[in-house]
């Protein structure tokens, strides 16, 4: 869970490279960085803890000259939360200064990490994506794309990265595309995005996806865009939790308005798992477009009986000891003149854990809701991601060790319903396209590292009759 965002061939590069990262927020909120490159090949870094707007302030951005540009959202899924993981990641190598920025997980990074410290690599940082930069200085090339392919042939697992080289700049998506990227056209400047949502606030064009496998280089002073291949199988297993849950609606992803995909789960969802009921309530903002697929399908009006507080960042300080626990109450508050007295379907896009859930379903019943019946528009998620996604171990998912009626009363639901697997898949419409469905299934298509495979296999028998 990470946004990245470059451009070239721009006057304004570190502005607007500051503007995409605006607008792919959602994807990180823990740190942001930009690197900026000059026409004299000299690089600039800024990076901090926090959100975008709080760390490149005017000042900070003047610091960033260049027509060239490269900078990242950060949401720690490996390496811990301190600035020294924080992108882009600047290293000195026999091929110059280089900056790199990395969205998905590298399956095989602490093996690599591992032979690379036993034969004398010196790590700065805990991310995996350092990995890269050392295969990378480990192989000089004459060509820097030469380089990085080289070290991205090495690597498995996930990854869209952007690296900025003294006279390059390369955009990079693995064979399978797991995470999103994207390539703009800003007035015949090339830009990259994880969502098109950063293409809109700029006013560039999309132009298409990165294809699978594409290693995409802009060089200095040339306006044309070289696109070279990894060797390997293109094996597309896009990731469909970006339509469930992460990316922003108003993006287009993998092909597809993400609005009209949540909606279509939603409507899916209604048909699947119905309930007699007065009102659907979504769960803000994670259940919003499936609460509205739901309500068109199923008759039901839908209300807005929970509202959101959006200035609550992911570092919420409860401020003294004594008024600690605000639990979910800081993020949302229920509406009790809209669910009093009614027969509630509360909506929401998925349940990792179950706390969040139980807080809100008792927070809803509070209000005086007479029967709450949570749905959920996609299937229990009961795998942990290895491909960039933020979730707990095995242990932790709740659909990992318990049956949906055991979840139902963990989070004191009247009812509970899931989107089936073959649903969801029916509303994402891309076709003949394939899907990573790991989080559901388990069927994991590049294989996670061994000590994550041991963790994996946690519980094996719990999959039968589910
Ligand atoms: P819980 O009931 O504690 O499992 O929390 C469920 C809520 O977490 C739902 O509103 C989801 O939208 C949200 N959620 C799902 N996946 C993630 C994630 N990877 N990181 C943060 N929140 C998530």
């Amino acid at each position: 869970m990470c946004g990245i965002f470059g451009i070239g061939g721009h006057d304004d590069a570190a502005n607007l490279a500051y503007l995409g990262l605006y607008a792919l927020q959602h994807r990180g909120q823990e740190s942001a960085g930009i690197a900026a490159g000059d026409d004299d090949g000299r690089l600039a870094v800024q990076v901090g803890m926090g959100h975008v707007a709080e760390i490149f302030r005017e000042e900070v951005l003047r610091r960033l000259p260049g027509r060239r540009a490269i900078g990242h959202t950060r949401y720690s899924t490996a390496g811990s939360s301190v600035v020294a993981n924080a992108q882009p990641i600047v290293v000195r190598t026999s091929m110059g200064t280089l900056a790199l920025v990395h969205n998905g997980n590298l399956t095989n990074a602490r093996e690599l990490r591992r032979e690379l410290e036993r034969s004398g690599s010196i790590f700065q940082t805990t991310s995996d994506t350092e990995v890269v930069l050392h295969l990378m200085a480990r192989n000089p090339r004459r060509d820097l794309v030469d380089s990085l392919m080289v070290a991205l042939e090495q690597v498995e697992g996930a990854f869209s990265l952007l690296l900025l080289g003294e006279n390059v700049l390369v955009a990079a998506r693995d064979r399978h595309g797991f995470r999103p990227l994207l390539l703009g056209d800003l007035d015949g400047a090339p830009c990259f995005a994880s969502e098109s949502c950063a293409f809109d606030l700029l006013g560039a064009r999309t132009v298409r996806e990165v294809e699978l496998g594409e290693v995409i280089a802009l060089r200095l002073g040339s306006p044309e865009l070289e696109s070279h291949r990894l060797r390997g199988t293109v094996r597309p297993t896009r990731c469909v939790f970006e339509h469930v849950y992460f990316a922003r609606p108003d993006s287009l992803l993998f092909g597809e308005s993400v609005s009209e995909v949540r909606r279509r789960m939603g409507a899916q969802l209604a048909r699947e798992q119905p309930a007699a009921a007065d009102l659907v309530v979504p769960v803000l903002d994670s259940g919003l477009l499936a609460g509205l697929g739901f309500s068109r399908e199923s008759g039901l009006p839908l209300e807005f009986g929970l509202i959101r507080n959006h200035y609550v960042g992911r570092t919420f300080i409860e401020p003294k000891q004594s008024i600690r626990n605000f639990g979910v109450k800081i993020k949302l508050n229920p509406v009790r003149g809209v669910i009093e007295g009614r027969r509630i379907v509360l909506v929401d896009d998925s349940i990792v854990r179950g706390t969040t859930s139980r807080k809100i379903v008792r927070m809803v019943r509070e209000a005086g809701a007479r029967e709450v019946h949570l749905r959920i528009s996609s299937p229990p998620t009961r795998w942990p991601c290895y491909y960039g996604i933020d979730t707990p171990t095995r242990t932790d998912l709740i659909a990992a060790r318990s049956d949906i009626e055991e979840i139902r009363a963990f989070v004191e639901a009247d009812s509970l319903g899931y989107l089936s697997l073959e649903g969801l898949l029916s509303a994402v419409r891309s076709p003949g396209e394939s899907f990573c469905t790991a989080c559901w299934t388990g069927d994991y298509r590049v294989p996670p590292a061994g000590e994550e495979r041991a963790q994996a296999a946690l519980f094996p028998r719990e999959e039968e009759g589910r």
